[in-house]
């Protein structure tokens, strides 16, 4: 153990609190040398020597920290020379991933289908609370990708489909996470990642070159990530891949044009995982680490990701004159600038158990778990078997019985999703979460059912394991992802699922996919149910017995013709640890279903993409095989009631591009139960300079519309949202002839419509 060196420094002005950030930046930096401040620019896994780490190569900031190496981390950069407290970050994307029992929420897409941003924003303050009480300051989340191929392994960690709503949604989390700034001891960072067109893969493939032009890069996937800014996110992520041949870690025009020049921002980049190392040895880009220091750097990149030779490429650059120290200080100085904003040198933030004990995992932070699982169930088909009970509190009339089949129906792992203990990204919680601390739908029937009703159980089938791939590890001595087994049907298991089915009342069947078949490295070419589910799903179908599918998945899978014909479907993506009761409440009638998809199911691999707001001009709309239309569009969820829209009315049908459009809509719930509305806004633009989507969401409003109650909700949208980006790459607004299309999802068929006239340009 070395002694505690910052007794030396301890009048020092970048010590004293008193004196402002650029101060106290200055002087420090006056202070640092070459290796130091390389040093800050790392951003390396704890799980290496963490004295190598911090007292060696110096470093900045750790990622994956254990509890454990965490305390001892922040130990031991007190005995460094300057004593810079270090950055500590983590994935901490729908709840504190790797806390053992943390409260780890239904994944970004379960939490996309509530389509409410107020409770993804509360979402986000509790993740917040308990990442703070454990001595992490950041946290590597929200992803503001696009999904538009539902082959990629990474769809669960997305909003889904459409911009609006991710922005939307993003911001929200922005806010929760960061809170009322970084002075909020219960503030961590948020990250807006992966900057930007990651999602855009070849085939699926994760990582692969993005095929971007940028116009559609303005068009579509770079509004999220402006919005990220607007709502003051202070940092950003980089993704994997490259663009037009320039990899994201060197695209300077994204970095610095947009990013920093067009949207002012001033915060701090961080790499993917090794992006720099990636360079060299996978993209061969950059014939030597020195090359792809420099270039990193000089596109502004600031801290770089798990590129442990970065210090030695870095100190060579700047001895070749590749790299000046000016750009090296830039970037410390932005590295150091969240340090000193956030109070670290006058507090770290050591992880504080008492604090944890109070707010992990705790009863407040349940039941907002809770209600975000019940918000993001969407129930996709009903042929009236649901809801079980006649009215939430009904005195059940018999005795019934539920057999809860399928493997995902006891399976904590699954209902989790990936990032989250055992998905496979640390090395500390093999076995997950505390087992106590799930809900599977299982532990839900039995926990919410009527005292004298039955509970069955018969796991009835298998989805698949993974195995080692045989090519050992990457060239950076990275671990490949391993392969996917598919599970082969079970005659026995089978008929076990078959007779608990006869037996019962109702079959819940709950399949879906595995964290092995989520994840990057884990993009999948087909998107059937794997395994021996569709043998279980036919079988039980076909007993008779009413069949309720649940699907506890990552992304949107292909569903065979016998779910499709089962009396009823509810989606769960990834529901997190209360989804299981959720699930169960929402079958039997306790609450309502509320849920929209916030993202199109195709019927068929084939049919990829999907995406609703596709662009205008095709031969017919239809392949010679196969319709286009989707199985589930986004924007569906049925309610257990009946909501008729009616009477679309403008203000103004004739607006300038300065003005709000205002419009009003009649809802009217013919049916006996209370039906939570998701209004959801689209326009159309009726002729554009250049090929545009045929509509796109341009707003939303969720109204609860009483039984039998008949409500006006009024609406609004500033018109200057009726923009393209045009062929040079400028978004602006045409004048000309519109439509206001406003209803229940994306689908035309669900769509009012009304006309209006923009006079202006913008
Ligand atoms: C992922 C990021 C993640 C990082 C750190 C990368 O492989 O792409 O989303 O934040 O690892 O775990």
């Amino acid at each position: 153990e070395g002694t505690d060196t910052t007794g030396a420094f301890r009048s020092a002005p970048y010590r004293d609190s008193s004196l402002s950030v650029e101060e106290r930046l200055t002087d420090l930096l006056s202070r640092m040398t070459l290796e130091e401040k390389i040093g800050q620019m790392m951003q390396l896994d704890a799980r290496a020597d963490l004295d190598e780490l911090v007292g060696v190569s110096l470093v900045g900031s750790l990622l994956h920290a254990s509890p454990e190496r965490n305390i001892r981390a922040q130990q031991l950069v007190t005995q460094t020379r300057l004593g810079i407290p270090l950055l500590m970050a983590d994935d901490c994307i729908h709840g504190h991933s790797f806390w053992p029992g943390a409260t780890i929420f239904p994944t970004q897409l379960g939490m996309a289908a509530t389509w409410d941003t107020a409770l993804v924003e509360q979402g986000a303050r509790a993740t917040a609370v308990e990442v703070a009480a454990t001595g992490l300051h950041w946290t590597f989340s929200p992803v503001l990708c696009i999904s538009r191929d539902l082959r990629w392994g990474r769809v669960d960690e997305t909003f889904g489909e459409d911009p609006h709503l991710i922005g939307e949604l993003g911001a929200a989390m922005i806010r929760g996470y960061q809170g009322e700034g970084l002075t909020d001891p219960d503030a961590v960072l948020a990250t807006a990642k992966h900057f930007a067109g990651y999602s855009e893969t070849q085939g699926g493939r994760d990582a692969s070159e993005a095929d971007l032009s940028r116009r559609k890069l303005r068009s579509w996937f770079l509004p999220p990530f402006e919005r990220a800014v607007e709502a003051g996110a202070r940092t950003f992520m980089l993704g994997y891949q490259a663009i037009d041949g320039v990899p994201v870690t060197a695209n300077e025009w994204l970095l610095n044009d947009v990013l920093k020049g067009e949207w002012g921002f001033d915060g701090t980049l961080v790499t993917d995982w090794d992006n720099v190392g990636r360079m060299v040895w996978e993209q061969h880009v950059a014939a030597t680490y020195e090359d792809a220091a420099a270039v990193a750097v000089s596109a502004g990149n600031d801290l770089i990701m798990a590129t442990p030779k970065f210090r030695d490429a870095a100190l060579a650059a700047v001895g070749s004159g590749r790299l000046t120290v000016a750009q090296i200080d830039d970037a410390v100085t932005r590295i150091l600038r969240l340090k000193f904003e956030l109070g670290l040198f006058e507090n770290p933030r050591l992880p504080d158990p008492e604090r944890q004990r109070q707010v992990i995992g705790s009863a407040p932070h349940t039941a907002l778990n809770l209600e975000m699982a019940r918000r993001s169930l969407v129930l996709l088909r009903n042929d009236g078997t649901l809801p079980l009970l006649e009215t939430p509190d009904a005195a059940p009339s018999a005795p019934r019985t539920i057999a809860v089949i399928g493997p995902n129906a006891d399976d904590p792992h699954a209902q989790l999703g990936d990032w989250a203990g055992a998905s496979g990204q640390v090395d500390w919680m093999p076995d997950g979460h505390p087992r106590e601390t799930v809900l599977t739908v299982l532990d839900g029937f039995r926990r919410a059912v009527p005292e004298s009703w039955t509970i069955t159980h018969a796991r009835g089938a298998d989805i698949g394991d993974l195995a080692e791939d045989p090519r050992g590890v990457f060239p950076d001595g990275q671990p490949r992802p391993p392969y996917f087994q598919a599970a082969s049907p079970d005659e026995r298991m089978i008929a076990e699922a078959v007779e608990a089915a006869t037996s019962a009342d109702w079959a819940v069947v709950v399949v879906g996919d595995t964290v092995a078949l989520a994840g990057e490295g884990r993009s999948t070419a087909t998107l059937e149910l794997q395994g021996a589910q569709i043998a279980l799903l036919d079988a039980v179908v076909a007993t008779g017995t009413p069949t309720i599918v649940v699907l506890v998945q990552s992304k949107p899978s292909v569903l065979p013709e016998s779910a499709l014909g089962a009396a009823a479907i509810i989606e769960a993506f990834n529901p997190g640890m209360q989804g299981g009761l959720a699930v169960a409440e929402l079958v039997l009638g306790r609450i309502e279903p509320t849920g929209r998809l916030p993202i199109t199911f195709a019927r068929h691999a084939g049919q990829l993409p999907v995406f609703y707001n596709q662009l205008r001009g095709q031969h017919g709309d239809r392949y010679a095989d196969l319709t286009q239309d989707p199985v589930f569009a986004f924007g569906e969820g049925l309610s257990y009631s009946r909501v008729e829209y009616s009477d679309l009315r403008l203000d103004d049908s004739e607006v300038t591009a300065a003005d709000t459009i205002r419009a009003t809509v009649t809802l009217t719930n013919v049916g006996e139960r209370p039906s939570t509305e998701t209004v959801q806004v689209y326009v159309t633009d009726t002729v554009t300079s250049v090929t545009w989507a045929e509509r796109e969401l341009k707003a939303f409003r969720q109204v609860t519309v009483p039984a039998e109650a008949t409500v006006d909700v009024s609406l609004q949208l500033p018109a200057s949202a009726c923009s393209l980006v045009d062929a040079a790459g400028d978004r602006i607004v045409e004048p000309g002839d519109f439509e206001l299309l406003v209803g229940t999802s994306s689908r035309l068929a669900d769509l009012q419509s009304a006309p209006f006239r923009i006079v202006t340009a913008a």
